[in-house]
């Protein structure tokens, strides 16, 4: 595999990100005061596509905006980053997702999320996209879109041996026939346990949960653990763990860490074919990008993510 000519075809959800950082998280009914804004552009699939960019792999991001002035910003501001925007459809008759983050102090967020334009990403949009997918050699995706699309895509990618790799979030049920054109699958300890159906509080339960997972057909397990790190669970003979330790940072806002992860992942796939690699980037990107604040401002460049690791 050539590093320079690797490419990622990334497909998911773009939104507008309105960030509002807050003493503290209202609760219902509550007002909070002494807010400070900050507007950036975001979406799962938007972070993990600039992530894969910044990351080096060639990107192509296929995503759908609204024909107003959200998406007109949000087309600039893909343009600024130099992502490539031209599977990006700007649909009539429809807002851009737009996401509402509220964020604090200790860096805990919480989040309200309207769909729009994202949820009319169908899978005969996904279709005009599959000589695209199947050129590549990674297709990264998400859940913020319908999931009819993520199971089309996937299912070309596959047939077309494009290694595909899905970041099951938001949480939710998945169809069992999507198990079988996922290569590497990366929930966090929540995500695990909603897949599975089995709790992860333990090391204990979240083992038995990865091993579930695996016999539903998921080769690759990435179950990410925010500060304590990630695990890498394999289908051998066994069940093979190998557990990965965290870069201790001192965190600002942890929002993106798991798009930054999943991006930098899917590039250093495509690039090397090397997963402990790949999770050793994707791990030291997501720190250094829980050190700043915002989703995509906070992703890292490779160059700065190589001198973090130092
Ligand atoms: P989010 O939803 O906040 O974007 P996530 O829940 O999908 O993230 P996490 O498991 O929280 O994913 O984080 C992904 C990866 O980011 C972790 O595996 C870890 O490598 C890194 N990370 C997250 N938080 C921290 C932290 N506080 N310090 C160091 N690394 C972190």
């Amino acid at each position: 595999m050539n590093a320079s000519s690797a490419t990622v075809v990334v497909l998911g959800s773009t939104n507008w990100d309105i960030c509002m950082y807050l003493p503290h998280l209202p609760t219902p009914g509550e007002t909070v005061g002494e807010g400070r804004l900050k507007t950036n552009l975001g979406g799962k699939g938007a972070n993990q596509a600039v992530a894969c960019h910044r990351a080096g792999a060639n990107t192509t991001f296929i995503s759908c905006i609204g024909d107003d002035a959200t998406g007109t910003t949000v087309r600039e501001e893909f343009e600024a980053i130099g992502l490539n925007t031209s599977a990006v459809a700007t649909l009539s008759n429809t807002t851009t997702g737009t996401a509402c983050i509220f964020i604090d102090e200790s860096a805990e967020n919480c989040i309200g999320l309207t769909a729009g334009a994202n949820g009319e990403l169908t899978p005969e949009l996904v279709n005009q996209h599959r000589d695209t997918i199947s050129a590549a050699d990674v297709l990264l995706v998400q859940l913020e879109t319908p999931i009819e699309s993520v199971l089309a895509a996937a299912k070309i990618a596959h047939e077309a041996k494009t290694k595909v790799i899905l970041n099951p979030a938001p949480a939710r049920s998945l169809p069992d026939e999507l198990f079988q054109y996922v290569d590497v699958l990366t929930p966090n300890e929540g995500e695990l346990a909603q897949l599975s159906g089995m709790p992860t509080d333990t090391e204990d339960e979240l083992n038995a949960a990865a091993e579930a997972l695996i016999h539903k057909g998921v080769t690759n397990l990435i179950v990410t653990l925010g500060k304590n790190g990630a695990a890498l669970f394999q289908d051998q003979w066994a069940v093979l763990k190998q557990t990965f330790a965290p870069f201790v940072v001192d965190a600002k806002d942890t929002t993106a860490a798991g798009d930054t992860f999943s991006g930098n992942l899917a590039a250093v796939i495509a690039q090397t074919g090397d997963y402990t690699q790949a999770i050793e980037t994707a791990m030291a990107a997501a720190a250094l990008s829980v050190t700043r604040e915002g989703a995509i401002p906070s992703i890292p460049t490779r160059e700065e993510t190589t001198e973090f690791s130092k």
